[in-house]
């Protein structure tokens, strides 16, 4: 019987450690909470389990109108509140992204589960089919989610050991997939006589006026010539714990047109109290200037290394890159520009919580996205209202909608899908 089987320890195949990230993702307590306890919950337990989120108590109830604290009158016929000092009435959703919705609670808790339990993010057609309901309810409520962490979470000021990078996104023919319909093109006729030299002759020479058609946007000075118009630079400010093996403990993110000093200048501003910090970036000459604001800055050359000499790195910022790269090429595959700082948020908040339990971190998630007040992005989105602005550092610019415009058509009024 033990013929083959290797019996001393020199022999046995070598066996890979877990990682600290695998320990705890297997372990009991990375999960407390799951979809079928939420489904096993009633209506009016998903309601209590808002209540602590939003509120912390009954006891502590907010009124969205007055701004109240108090155990106000609650009348159970309408699941819904009655100010003690004001008198208006308003429900768990009053005020607060979600307000005017018209699903159960239940299906809005197991969708932003599910959302939560997706570690690279969800594809808003997959949580359309968990649920059976409609494209647009589950795409709103989840750009919702992005927008209160767009609003709540990514905001203030970090200090201490700062990681800063820039990275290049999206431009990649995202605006000519927009609203066209994806058909393939037609064999171009007398293909077939041309010569082989000819052909790529003119494919390049098509490509180069391609090229330069797109090329219409900001000069970045490292890129060396003019980016694409859709191209944008993602931004990653990342608070280095300061222990070894744990990582980043908090990321703000920006969206700019270009690498260059005012871009940066302006997000250390909004994101970095600069005096009380140290900052790490790689040798762009985009934090040159800046880095004298700081206590000191570190560079590293990453062209030539991943650390410096003196254990200069910028790995916290590259961890940051490599997530979104994971969910923009993995999940959202094309992000619209305009929208890409709320992916981008979406991914810094799971980065920052990776080692949050489930539900403490759907709770965290909730409690923000019901902290900002109304939407103001994605409100009446599905009868036409888009965001009119992109919001990018130094300045926010314009971004009318994109795609066909929707319900307006005259000729498709009879005929066609209803507005959406
Ligand atoms: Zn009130």
């Amino acid at each position: 019987m033990s013929g083959h089987r290797a019996t001393t320890k020199e022999s046995l195949p070598v066996r890979r450690q877990p990682s600290e990230t695998a320990k705890w993702h297997m372990s009991r307590e990375a999960v407390d909470l799951s979809v079928p306890e939420i489904q096993g919950w009633t209506e009016a337990q998903c309601h209590e389990f808002l209540v602590e989120v939003r509120f912390g108590s009954r006891e502590t109830v907010s009124c969205p109108h007055c701004g109240s604290v108090h155990r106000h009158y609650w009348r159970g016929h309408d699941n819904r509140w009655k100010c003690a000092f004001c008198g208006k009435t308003f429900s768990i959703t009053s005020g607060t992204v979600f307000a005017h919705r018209k699903r159960p609670l239940k299906d809005l808790l197991t969708g932003m589960l599910m959302w939560i339990n997706s570690a690279a993010g969800q594809p808003a057609l997959e949580l359309k089919r968990h649920l059976d309901t409609t494209y647009n309810t589950v795409f709103v409520w989840q750009q919702k989610m992005r927008e209160g962490l767009v609003r709540g979470y990514n905001v203030g000021l970090l200090s201490g050991d700062i990681e800063m990078d820039g990275a290049h996104q999206a431009g990649r023919r995202s605006k000519e997939k927009r609203g066209v319909p994806q058909v393939s093109r037609p064999v171009e006729t007398g293909a077939e006589e041309k010569g082989l030299t000819e052909m790529m002759l003119t494919q390049t020479g098509r490509m180069k006026a391609n090229r330069k058609k797109k090329e219409s946007g900001a000069f970045d000075p490292e890129f060396g010539r003019k980016l694409p118009k859709d191209r944008r630079i993602l931004f990653a400010v990342r608070k280095r714990s300061g222990r070894p093996g744990k990582g980043a403990v908090a990321t703000r993110v920006a969206v700019g047109l270009s690498e260059t000093s005012p871009v940066a200048e302006a997000i250390l501003k909004d994101f970095v109290a600069m005096p009380e910090s140290w900052l790490n970036t790689d040798t762009s000459p985009a934090y040159q200037e800046l880095g004298r604001r700081f206590m000191d800055h570190r560079t590293v050359e990453h062209s030539k290394e991943f650390s410096g000499p003196k254990g200069q790195n910028n790995n916290q910022a590259e961890e940051y890159n490599w997530r979104y790269d994971r969910a923009e090429k993995g999940i959202y595959l094309n992000i619209e520009p305009k929208y890409l700082l709320d992916y981008a948020v979406e991914t810094a908040f799971r980065s920052d919580t990776r080692r949050l339990p489930n539900g403490k971190q759907l709770k965290l998630a909730l409690h923000v996205a019901m902290s900002v007040g109304e939407s103001l992005f994605w409100k009446g989105y599905t009868r036409g209202h888009h965001r009119k602005v992109e919001l990018i550092h130094p300045a926010p610019q314009p971004a009318p909608a994109s795609g066909p415009p929707k319900g307006t058509d005259p000729r498709r009024r009879m005929d066609a899908r209803p507005p959406r």
